[in-house]
């Protein structure tokens, strides 16, 4: 049975349930974050911390409890679901309260969600052998896409509107640039070999993932630059792709229908993809999620 955690209890998934006063539900007036998992360790532990506690700084929001503890309750959702592969999902609402949308004077106790969830491995390295196709669609989101809220509804219905166009992902485009996708971040390498993502901005979230891909790109010597590209430069690009806590780093091979470079998977992505599987999972800065 899949079990969650709810402020303290595990419950089965099914049945876990919040307030209909918690402001995550009212005003989506919460954070997130998502762990990879493979073979059992946490990839980038200490960096979605790291985020997690920014994003709640920017919201004045309490962390819940210490990160220690918080670390004990993601492990042991981890073991209670038997989870090897897959992501372990966490959640901070500002807590119940009757609706008013300042915040809840005196405060009230925040609400915690955790979760994990399997993913089937050999399907996910199977989809990056391939590649995937994106279309592009309109960034619609509000002016703070670097704070981590679950104020998702723009995320999803871009991801929907990829979905109905037989995509994976969908890139967001704002005065002509990239700024990222619906749940990942968005790289190319353009057409002079240089390795480009959007630079850190309110525009953007911080992926994780792109900050690891970033430090392995240049420990390689690879031509890197923080730098907005435009849709013409991607659908020019020698290679694109995606990074992610779930999909790592995931090939772009189509965008908008149109074949970037030769629709494979290239080699600047291959060599990423990898460095990032090793330093993630199998390097001495990843914990063990069991024993
Ligand atoms: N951008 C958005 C909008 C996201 O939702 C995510 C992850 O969910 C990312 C980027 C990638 O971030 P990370 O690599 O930390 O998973």
């Amino acid at each position: 049975m899949n079990v969650a955690y709810v402020n303290g209890v595990y419950a089965p998934r099914s049945r876990a349930a919040v307030s209909i006063e918690d402001r995550a539900v009212q005003f989506a007036d919460s954070v997130y974050e998502v762990w990879g998992l493979r073979d059992g360790r946490f990839a980038d532990e200490e960096g979605h911390f790291a985020r997690l506690a920014r994003s709640l700084a920017e919201l004045r929001m309490a962390a819940p409890m210490s990160e220690a503890a918080l670390r004990q309750v993601l492990r042991e959702v981890v073991r209670r679901n038997r989870v090897r592969d897959g992501l372990v999902y966490l959640q901070i609402s500002r807590g119940a309260a009757r609706r008013d949308h300042a915040f809840p004077n005196p405060p009230v106790a925040p609400t915690i969600i955790v979760t994990a969830s399997r993913m089937d491995r050999r399907a996910l390295d199977a989809r990056a052998e391939k590649g995937v196709a994106v279309v592009t669609v309109a960034d619609i989101r509000w002016s703070r896409c670097d704070i981590k809220t679950t104020g998702l509804l723009a995320n999803a219905l871009a991801r929907q509107q990829a979905r109905e166009n037989g995509a994976f992902e969908a890139w967001l485009v704002r005065d002509g640039f990239v700024t990222e996708a619906s749940a990942s971040n968005a790289w190319i390498v353009d057409s002079r070999g240089v390795l480009r993502t959007a630079p850190e901005s309110d525009n953007i979230l911080r992926g994780v993932t792109r900050a690891a891909i970033l430090r392995l790109a240049r420990e390689r010597q690879m031509a890197v630059e923080e730098r907005a590209f435009t849709l013409e430069e991607a659908l020019a690009a020698r290679e694109a792709f995606i990074t992610s806590a779930s999909a790592g780093a995931l090939a772009v091979t189509r965008i908008d229908g149109r074949a970037i470079g030769d629709a494979v998977p290239g080699p600047i992505t291959r060599t990423l993809r990898a460095a990032y599987l090793h330093a993630a999972y199998a390097g001495g800065a990843a914990a063990r999620a069991h024993g």
